[in-house]
């Protein structure tokens, strides 16, 4: 199993490096070359899941499967909530909801 990186250090704080969403913690192996909300791309499963928490919880996820233009609507908006930290702002999402 892989280590996180100082990147991944950066983006899961909280967590040392690791996306604690799943049963088993991911290590974030981003790269300085990734975007501030990176979806996966570079390979890092960390992001990929923190990328489909994000459709789940705004109601993306069905509308992910099917289309290249759902995938990219969502990436989008993934990329342009910028305000607040990547992670938290999803954990803060979910907890309101319980
Ligand atoms: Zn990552
Ligand atoms: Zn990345």
């Amino acid at each position: 199993m892989s280590k996180p990186t100082a990147e991944g250090l950066k983006r899961y704080p909280e967590t040392a490096g690791y996306n604690v969403d799943l049963a088993s913690p991911i290590p974030c192996v981003c790269n300085p070359a990734c975007g501030l909300r990176c979806a996966g791309e570079c390979g890092c499963e960390a992001c990929s899941v923190q990328f489909t928490k994000f459709c789940e919880a705004s109601g993306r996820l069905s509308a992910l499967v099917p289309t290249l233009e759902a995938e990219e609507e969502a990436l989008n908006a993934y990329r342009h909530v910028v305000d607040a930290e990547p992670p938290a702002i999803i954990r803060r999402g979910r907890f309101d909801g319980r």
